[in-house]
């Protein structure tokens, strides 16, 4: 008896173990809350669901009671990663993005190890507390024990379906995990399966001769760049050679801050007012592309080995006749082979539509550019992203703003050699007569200049306005877009990228405009916003966030060292560390 007394204590202890780790949500959620009622129904609603957690810990069927460990546990870890690595509860639409990001899973785990390891640690200790073989002499009411579990998963499951998918924070991560799980498993049984429609419109002989092509970059902040601020990073488009015509309009808000929504989109011409309808039934933009005689080349510089993302299907692929990927070239050239590529489509006289996921400056970034090819110093130190199974502890809990200033160097260093080192090598090469070329990235970044918490740069369930500010560039061989670009300076968005797109491969502008809103050209106003919930579930409303040059961060000046200051008079070089430097100037 004193046994079996002893292993009950062992496994609540262990339990309450890997509770613990999930203190600092729980503090915040009780700061939210205040003294008040909700508070009471808060500690209730906690109680309960850590009892349903004992129970599945006492469960006697040992595949039962393994099962739920094993499910719980995993469930731990995929949401404590998630809040660990952003410092923020994870919301169901978050949750959501997630399952639609797998394809980033290798990049997150590279920047976010420490953040994981943690959550791992936790989750861990879940599942042997969960696991572990119960005494006999323990065994309580055994279907009360049995149910228990499942009844606290639909509670909390139901709970968070009435608020839609609202009211998480600060309950045990096993639980909340499960429950998204469960109403995600739901959601997508109960949807209706929509047909794609064909292209219903009929395309006129297009304006320009050339190829049409959309270039959509990876996580790069529009301010960053030169053409839209001094303190910017050379990008090739601030002095064109003589003859390309570059048409700056500014920061521009993008479809949502992270990858899947905006891309999805970006190729399915979705609109504010319907975009989860549009996406889901309205034809692609290889599928227009077509419809108008152009070849379709889908150029993406970020997967291998013919995998699809950002919602991508056999049906959208079939539209596609050439699908380019670099399974041999290493991650640091392939947006040099994406130039080429592009660059063999322009100068081949065949009407191409082009579209081009870059590799661009998703994190993990220390490692994207050649080190010859460091401009910006102190930056992260190098070789380290590979090396990230090692299992360091969390320094996180986190990141310093010296750590956000090395990011933001190194960062400098892969914009300047990604998107500089692309644009130079397509104007060096590349005929642009009649072209047409829409250049812009997925989402912007957060990173961190107010020397605020976190350490995430996008995706983020409350972003900061950076997230969705992004860059937008017209390059046209065959029309004037300086005036229109001035006139929408730091005043449009990518939703205007799709009906600009249709418009240029010569369907009816009107026609284009009442299915799809208004294009670049537009002389009514953009509300300039991103879409902070771009999974609005479950009855919830997206979250318009609007992009102001005003509000974004600059990037700041004091963060490295100009080339002159790094060597001192007798040559040897200095300051390395910069530690005299002052940081930030700019805030
Ligand atoms: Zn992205």
């Amino acid at each position: 008896m004193e046994a079996a007394k002893a292993r009950a204590l062992i496994k609540t202890g262990l339990l309450l173990l890997a509770l613990a780790f999930g203190i600092p949500e729980i503090a915040a959620r009780m700061a939210m809350l205040g003294v008040s009622p909700q508070l009471l129904f808060y500690a209730g609603l906690y109680s309960i669901l850590f009892a349903c957690l004992w129970s599945a810990a006492f469960i006697r069927q040992p595949l039962l009671r393994w099962g739920w460990a094993a499910i719980l546990a995993l469930a731990a870890l995929v949401v404590a990663s998630f809040q660990t690595a952003t410092g923020d509860a994870m919301s169901y639409d978050a949750f959501i993005t997630m399952i639609h990001s797998v394809g980033f899973a290798g990049d997150a785990t590279a920047q976010y190890g420490e953040a994981i390891a943690w959550a791992a640690a936790s989750s861990l200790l879940l599942f042997i507390a969960v696991g572990l073989k119960p005494e006999p002499q323990l065994r309580a009411p055994g279907p009360v024990i049995a149910l228990a579990p499942f009844a606290g998963l639909a509670m909390l499951s139901g709970l968070l379906f009435i608020r839609g998918g609202e009211g998480a924070r600060g309950l045990p991560d096993a639980w909340v995990g499960t429950s998204y799980a469960a109403l995600y498993t739901v959601e997508a049984a109960s949807m209706p399966s929509l047909s794609r429609q064909p292209v219903r419109l009929t395309p006129r002989r297009p304006a320009g001769q050339g190829d049409v092509v959309l270039i959509v970059d990876e996580s790069i902040a529009g301010r960053y760049l030169d053409i839209n601020d001094a303190a910017g990073v050379r990008s090739g488009l601030a002095s064109p050679p003589p003859g390309v015509a570059v048409s700056n309009f500014g920061i521009a808000a993008s479809i949502t801050n992270c990858s899947y929504g905006s891309n999805l989109t970006l190729r399915h011409g979705g609109t504010r007012e319907a975009y989860q309808q549009v996406n889901a039934v309205m034809p692609s933009i290889f599928d227009y592309a077509k419809h108008a005689g152009f070849e379709t080349v889908y150029i993406d510089a970020q997967r291998t080995g013919g995998a699809y993302q950002n919602g991508m299907d056999d049906a959208e692929r079939r539209k596609i006749d050439h699908f380019i990927q670099f399974d041999d070239t290493p991650v640091m050239d392939r947006d040099m082979a994406a130039a080429d590529a592009l660059i063999a489509r322009l100068n081949d006289k065949r009407r191409d539509f082009i579209l081009i996921n870059k590799m661009g400056a998703h994190f993990p970034v220390a490692d994207k550019y050649p080190s010859n090819a460091q401009i910006y110093r102190p930056a992260l130190p190098r070789d380290e992203s590979v090396a990230v199974t090692e299992t360091r502890l969390p320094k996180n809990l986190y990141s310093s703003a010296e750590s956000w200033r090395l990011y933001r160097n190194a960062y400098r260093n892969t914009v300047a050699w990604t998107v500089g080192g692309f644009f130079d090598r397509l104007f060096a090469s590349a005929q642009l007569d009649g072209t047409l070329i829409i250049y812009t990235s997925d989402h912007g970044q957060n990173l961190h200049e107010r020397g605020d918490h976190g350490i995430t740069t996008h995706c983020s369930s409350s972003p900061a306005s950076e997230e969705g500010a992004v860059p937008l560039v017209v390059i046209d061989g065959s029309r004037d877009w300086a005036a229109t670009a001035r006139r929408n300076f730091d005043a449009s968005s990518h939703y205007r990228i799709f009906p600009t797109l249709l418009n240029a491969m010569g369907y009816d502008p009107k026609s284009v405009r009442q299915l799809y809103g208004d294009a670049l050209d537009s002389s009514r106003p953009d509300p300039v916003t991103f879409n902070a919930r771009f999974n609005a579930r479950l009855g919830r409303k997206p979250q318009w966030i609007e992009v102001r040059r005003a509000s974004l961060a600059r990037p700041p000046v004091g963060d490295y060292m100009t080339g002159k200051a790094e060597r001192a008079p007798g040559g040897s070089t200095t300051n390395m560390a910069g530690k005299d430097l002052p940081t930030d100037r700019s805030r």
